[in-house]
């Protein structure tokens, strides 16, 4: 029905199609200036997530988003070629690597005596005789001497020989012992 009538209208005079053609137009500059729109504002959020990934810096920050907003494309260029090379978390990865590397370089490969080049499974400095590490007197693993306890076979480096005499052990109880142990078999 409204199909016939367009028909009808079109048919009977010029002017009719071209504000037909004015609309469609008008409908298509529309959605073009909404899509820009659309744009401007995502170029806007994309380079305020991008610049804080990059920089703490507020400043910046509010620098960066500006420059988009304003200068819209121009300013987006603008930005790509100012802004930070590397985002906070690259630095921060790069930070990491460069640390475990310096460690390992520092605590494996000298001795802390005479600086010379040690391997990891060396008891003592080759050149200097500084006591590096000491077996575990069950497994015979080398450990680190500060280490108190074994961590292959749990083993105590400290204590095991300690409890292995009886005065310790009868001092060691004294405290304790009237309040609970003794209590029982004298009732
Ligand atoms: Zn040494
Ligand atoms: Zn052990």
């Amino acid at each position: 029905m409204t199909h016939l009538i367009f028909v009808l209208g079109a048919g009977s005079s010029g002017s009719n199609l071209l504000t037909t053609l004015q609309n469609a137009l008008g409908v298509v500059i529309g959605f073009l200036v909404a899509f820009i729109v659309i744009f401007w504002l995502s170029l806007i959020i994309w380079t305020f997530r991008d610049i804080r990934s990059r920089t703490q810096d507020l400043l910046s920050q509010i620098l960066a988003t500006l420059l988009v907003t304003v200068f819209f494309i121009g300013g987006l260029f603008i930005y790509m070629i100012l802004r930070p090379r590397q985002t906070l978390a690259e630095i921060y990865e790069r930070q990491l690597e460069e640390e475990s590397l310096l460690a390992e370089m520092t605590e494996r490969q000298t001795c802390n005596n005479c600086h010379a080049r040690i391997e990891s499974d060396f008891q003592v400095c080759p050149s200097c005789g500084q006591k590096l590490k000491r077996p575990c007197p069950k497994c015979e693993r080398l450990l680190e001497l500060r280490w108190s306890f074994c961590p292959y076979c749990a083993s105590n480096l400290v204590g095991a020989p300690m409890q292995s005499m009886p005065g310790m052990a009868a001092m060691q109880g004294m405290p304790g012992g009237p309040s609970i142990p003794m209590g029982g078999p004298r009732y």
